[in-house]
C-alpha cells in the first residue's frame, strides 16, 4: 500500500478521499489556487502545495505541474477525484511515465469511453444494447438531419465529448433540427474543444440507472449493484438512490452483467460506472461509461458497506478486489440529494457568496470503515465549513447529504428530517427545493423517470406558503433580543428580556408595531405589554407572548404553543428556520432612512461573474421584449440575457469572450416609450 498521495482536486471530494486514507494510515498532500488557500481541503490533509490562479486551468487542471509537486513532495500516487484531471487519458499517461500510480483506470480504457461514440462502437461489438441512434464519424449537418429523420422524432443531439449534462439539446421535429445542432456544437466546442455530435433517439419517460463496477489486475471484475439517477434537473442528478426502485433480482443481474462485459471489453482497471438509459418496461441501453468514482458513490457504499475509496487505493496498488461478486450484498436503502448553492427561484442561477450561517443535522463525516452508514444513518460529506465561501471558479456544490434506512420508507423519513435542520445564511440553497422534492408524490411513491422535476413544477415551484404566528413570533425575539444586547440592558435574566418588558418600553410605550417584508407582503405585528407580560397580535390572531434566546436558538410560548426555532439575523434580515422552514422576514426599521428604490434603468447587467460567449443583437437593433441579447456562460452554464420590454439596443459593451464582473453593465437598451 502506499505510504503518501497527492490529491489533485478540491472541495468535498478532495476531503473524502483524505478521510479514508487517513483511516488507513497514508499520508495526503492537498493542492490548492489562488481561491482555496484556506479551503477545507487544504486544512484536511497532512500537507498542501500551492499550485496557482484560480481559474481552473490556471491550477487544477495544470497536469505538469500537479506531476512536479507530487513528486517534490515524495507522493507515491495521485488520486483525480471527480471532474477536473480525473478522465484525462493524456495525465493518466503522464502519471506512469513520471513513475506515480495513476489511482484510476489505464489510459487506454479512458480513451476508449471518453468519446461517446467511439465507446458506442465498441459496446456494440461486446453485445451491450443500445439506445437507436447514429454515432458514425460522419459531421455533415444534411447527413445528421437525414438519421435524425430516420430515428425519428423527438431525437436528442449529445457532444460526443461531453459531460456533467452539457452539450445535449433534445430536438423535437425536422424543423428545429439546424439551430439545435448549431447550439450544441457551439457549447461542445467552448467546453470540450470537440464540436462532434451523436444521435439518440429521445426516449419518453426513461430512467437512469448505472451500475457501479470495480476491476482488479488481476482479471476479476465485480459488480457493486446499481443506483437509480433519474431524478435530474437539465440532464443533471439531483437525487440519487441504491437500490433501484422495483428493480427486479434477474435485471440487476443483466444490468451488472451487461456493466461487466462493457469493462471488460476495454480492460477496465479501478472504480467505473457503466450508465443505462431505462424504459419502464425494464429494458435498458448503454448510454456511457464514466472512467472514474462518481459524485453519488456514497449511496452504493452506504447500501454495500464497503468503502469504494478504499478499493480504489487497494486495486492501484496492485492487491486484488477486496470481495468476490457473491460476496457482496445489498442492505437497506440509500438517497443522496446534492445541496447545491443555487437558486431554484430564478431558474437555478448559480449563488455565490460566504456561509455566514450554516447549522447541519448530526452526522457522520464521509465514510467510516466498517460502519457504513453511522448511528443516525445520516452522513454528510462536505468541502466547506461556516465562513468559507462558494466561489464564481468551480462547481456550486456545498455538500452531499446522504442518509440509510432499512427500507426506502425509512430512508425517505430520515432525508426530509436531515433536509429540516439543514440550515444555510449567506447565499441561496436547494434545499427547500429538495424538501418539496422528497415529499412530492412522485418521489414518495417512487413514480420515477427523468422528466419527474418538470412533470410536477406547480407543487415543486409553489408561491411561497403565508407565515403563521410562530415564525412571527420567532423573528419578534430575535430582534428584541439583538435590541437588548446592542442597548446593553442589564437584565437579571439575560436570556428573557422580554419578561422584563426590554428595550421597547424603555422607547416609552407599552405598545409597539414591528413591521416585516416577507417577499412582496408587509406584515404588521403589534406587541403589548403590561404587568401581566406580553401580548403578540398579528392579523386576526393574538396571543400570550414569552421568549427565551440561547445565542440562535430560540424558544417562545404563545399561549399553550410552544415553538422552537433558529435564527440568524443579517442587518435587519431575519432568517427563521422554523419546522423544516427558512423564511427571511426583513425588519423595515422606523428610524432607518428609507431605501431608495432602484430601478434597472434600461441597464442590462451580469447575474453573476462570467464570460460573454454570444452576443446576437447590434446596436441600434429593434427588439420585441423576450428576444435572446447575449448568451453568458457562467459556472459551467449559459445564461440568456432578454430584452425586458420592446426597445432598442442602443450600445453593446461586452463583446464575445469578454470576461465580466457580477452586475456589470453588459447592454443599453432603450424602451419603446423613450
Ligand atoms: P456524475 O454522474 O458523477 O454526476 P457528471 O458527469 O455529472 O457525473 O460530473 C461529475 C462532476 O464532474 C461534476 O459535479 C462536475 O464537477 C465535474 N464535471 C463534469 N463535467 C464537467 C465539465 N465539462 N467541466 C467541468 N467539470 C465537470
Ligand atoms: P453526461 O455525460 O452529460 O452525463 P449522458 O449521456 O450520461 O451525458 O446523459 C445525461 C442524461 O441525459 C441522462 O441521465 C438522461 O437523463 C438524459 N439522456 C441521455 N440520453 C438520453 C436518451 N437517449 N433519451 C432520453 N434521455 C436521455
Ligand atoms: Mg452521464
Amino acid at each position: 500500500m502506499f505510504s503518501k498521495i497527492l490529491i489533485a482536486n478540491r472541495g468535498e471530494i478532495a476531503c473524502r478521499v483524505a478521510a479514508t486514507c487517513r483511516r488507513l494510515g497514508i499520508r495526503t498532500v492537498a493542492v490548492y489556487s489562488d481561491a482555496d488557500a484556506d479551503a477545507r481541503h487544504v486544512a484536511f490533509c497532512d500537507e498542501a502545495v500551492h499550485i496557482g490562479g484560480a481559474a481552473a486551468r490556471d491550477s487544477y487542471l495544470r497536469a505538469d505541474h500537479i506531476i512536479e509537486m507530487a513528486k517534490e513532495t515524495g507522493a507515491q500516487a495521485i488520486h483525480p477525484g471527480y471532474g477536473f484531471l480525473s478522465e484525462n487519458e493524456a495525465f493518466a499517461e503522464a502519471c506512469a511515465a513520471a513513475g506515480l500510480v495513476f489511482i484510476g483506470p489505464p489510459a487506454s480504457a479512458i480513451h476508449a469511453m471518453g468519446s461517446k461514440s467511439a465507446a458506442k462502437q465498441l459496446m456494440e461489438k461486446a453485445s451491450v444494447p443500445l439506445v437507436p441512434g447514429y454515432h458514425g464519424e460522419h459531421q455533415d449537418a444534411g447527413l445528421l438531419r437525414r438519421e435524425s429523420d430516420r430515428i425519428g422524432y423527438p431525437v436528442l443531439l449529445k457532444a460526443s465529448a461531453g459531460g456533467g449534462g452539457k452539450g445535449m439539446r433534445v430536438v423535437e421535429s425536422g424543423d428545429a433540427f439546424e439551430a439545435a445542432l448549431a447550439s450544441v456544437k457551439r457549447e461542445a466546442s467552448a467546453s470540450f474543444g470537440d464540436d462532434k455530435v451523436l444521435v439518440e433517439k429521445y426516449l419518453t419517460r426513461p430512467r437512469h440507472i448505472e451500475i457501479q463496477v470495480f476491476a482488479d489486475t488481476h482479471g476479476n471484475c465485480v459488480y457493486l449493484f446499481e443506483r437509480d439517477c433519474s431524478v435530474q434537473r437539465r440532464h443533471q442528478k439531483v437525487l440519487e438512490e441504491a437500490p433501484a426502485p422495483g428493480m427486479t433480482a434477474e435485471r440487476r443481474r443483466a444490468m451488472g452483467e451487461a456493466a461487466v462485459a462493457a469493462a471488460k471489453a476495454v480492460g477496465y482497471v479501478g472504480a467505473g460506472t457503466v450508465e443505462f438509459i431505462a424504459n419502464q418496461d425494464g429494458s435498458f441501453y448503454f448510454m456511457e461509461m464514466n472512467t472514474r468514482l462518481q459524485v453519488e458513490h456514497p449511496v452504493t457504499e452506504m447500501i454495500t458497506g464497503q468503502d469504494l475509496v478504499e478499493w480504489q487505493l487497494r486495486v492501484a496498488a496492485g492487491e486484488p478486489l477486496p470481495l468476490k461478486q457473491d460476496q457482496l450484498r445489498i442492505d437497506g436503502h440509500a438517497l443522496e440529494a446534492r445541496i447545491y448553492a443555487e437558486n431554484p427561484d430564478k431558474q437555478f442561477l448559480p449563488s455565490t457568496g460566504t456561509l455566514r450561517f450554516l447549522r447541519t443535522p448530526p452526522a457522520v463525516q464521509f465514510m467510516r470503515g466498517g460502519d457504513a452508514h453511522g448511528p443516525a444513518g445520516v452522513r454528510i460529506d462536505a468541502g466547506v465549513r461556516e465562513g468559507d465561501t462558494i466561489s464564481p471558479y468551480y462547481d456550486p456544490m456545498i455538500a452531499k447529504l446522504i442518509v440509510w434506512g432499512k427500507d426506502r420508507d425509512e430512508a425517505l423519513a430520515r432525508m426530509r428530517q436531515a433536509l429540516a435542520a439543514y440550515h444555510v445564511v449567506g447565499l441561496s440553497t436547494n434545499v427547500a427545493f429538495l424538501q418539496r422534492l422528497v415529499k412530492s408524490e412522485a418521489f414518495r411513491t417512487a413514480d420515477l423517470d427523468t422528466g419527474l422535476i418538470e412533470r410536477n413544477e406547480a407543487t415543486l415551484f409553489p408561491q411561497p406558503a403565508p407565515v403563521g404566528m410562530e415564525i412571527i413570533a420567532l423573528a419578534v425575539a430575535a430582534l428584541l433580543d439583538r435590541e437588548t444586547r446592542e442597548r446593553h440592558i442589564d437584565a437579571a435574566d439575560q436570556h428573557s428580556p422580554w419578561t422584563h418588558a426590554g428595550a421597547w418600553r424603555l422607547n416609552g410605550g407599552a405598545t409597539r408595531t414591528l413591521r416585516f417584508a416577507y417577499g412582496s407582503h408587509t406584515l404588521d405585528v403589534t406587541l403589548t405589554a403590561n404587568a401581566r407580560g406580553s401580548t403578540l397580535i398579528y392579523a386576526d390572531q393574538a396571543a400570550p407572548f414569552k421568549a427565551a434566546c440561547q445565542a440562535d436558538d430560540i424558544r417562545v410560548d404563545l399561549g399553550t404553543r410552544r415553538a422552537h426555532g433558529q435564527v440568524h439575523v443579517e442587518r435587519d434580515d431575519f432568517h427563521v428556520f422554523n419546522a423544516g422552514r427558512h423564511a427571511v422576514l426583513g425588519w423595515l426599521d422606523p428610524l432607518a432612512h428609507a431605501g431608495e428604490t432602484e430601478g434597472e434603468g434600461g441597464k442590462l447587467t451580469a447575474p453573476m461573474p462570467g464570460k460573454v460567449i454570444a452576443v446576437m443583437v447590434e446596436p441600434g437593433s429593434t427588439v420585441t421584449r423576450g428576444t435572446p441579447l447575449l448568451v453568458m456562460e457562467a459556472m459551467k452554464m449559459e445564461h440568456t440575457i432578454s430584452a425586458p420590454a420592446d426597445g432598442v439596443v442602443s450600445e453593446i459593451l461586452f463583446g464575445v469572450g469578454e470576461q465580466v464582473t457580477e452586475g456589470a453593465q453588459l447592454l443599453a437598451f432603450a424602451t419603446g416609450e423613450s
